[in-house]
């Protein structure tokens, strides 16, 4: 057994049916990701859409992309023809230019939104009051070329479980506050990576996104 495929299996080991694991396969070249492939492994997870698109063209084609990093406008072109999912939909304008370049590919994107709730301000996502108060002005019916599947998340980087906890908790909260404006494909809780999915899992996750306990640290 490969090294991937053991840690695959180990990971896979630790969840709970119906969580889904998205691999988490940034700045590791292809040949990794098809190591994970021919373990079984059909979700990955990209941050930056030019590497994204690269890795697309160069993989099976019943591989299913997420869109995991902040994405700027200019950028969703690499991606909109093929991603199965964008999970870091943080704002409205990008929500607008998501809607765009779906319709230009005659399709319909799904998108999770990605919401703030760590206490670093460096990490992004929607303000939850903020995306509540667009949600219930029906702000999403202007854009018929997303559809809206659930919350992602990330929790606060500490080692104090309590807080990492209680992150969680609030994005659980988020997704059951926003389920009645959307309809039933509103359906995924995105948190949880390699450091702490145990914990999201515990607080409903029905995906994890774990990159480096299957491919290793990665080198920037
Ligand atoms: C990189 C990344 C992950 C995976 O992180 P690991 O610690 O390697 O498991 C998960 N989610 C997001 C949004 C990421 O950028």
């Amino acid at each position: 057994m490969s090294l991937i495929e053991d840690n695959l299996h180990n990971v896979r080991a630790t969840l709970p049916e119906g969580v889904r694991l998205l691999a988490v396969s940034k700045f590791h070249p292809a040949e990794m990701i098809r190591e994970a492939y021919d373990a079984g492994q059909r979700l990955f997870g990209e941050n930056r859409p030019q590497e994204l698109k690269e890795k697309y063209a160069l993989l099976p084609k019943d591989i299913e992309w997420h869109m995991i990093g902040h994405l700027q406008t200019n950028k969703i072109k690499y991606i909109a023809p093929f991603v199965t999912m964008i999970e870091s939909l943080d704002s409205e304008r990008l929500a607008a230019a998501i809607d765009k370049e779906a319709a230009k590919c005659g399709r319909v994107i799904d998108c999770l939104l990605e919401i703030h709730v760590a206490q670093e301000q460096t990490k992004s996502g929607w303000d939850y009051a903020e995306l509540e108060e667009f949600v219930r002005g029906g702000g999403f019916a202007a854009y018929p070329n997303i559809r809206i599947r659930g919350v992602m998340g990330m929790a606060t980087f500490t080692d104090d479980e309590t807080v990492v906890r209680g992150d969680f908790m609030r994005l659980a909260e988020c997704k059951r506050a926003l389920a009645p404006y959307f309809g039933e494909a509103f359906d995924t809780l995105s948190m949880g990576m390699s450091e702490d999915y145990p914990i999201a899992v515990e607080c409903g996750a029905t995906e994890v996104r774990i990159g480096s306990t299957i491919f290793g640290p990665r080198v920037y």
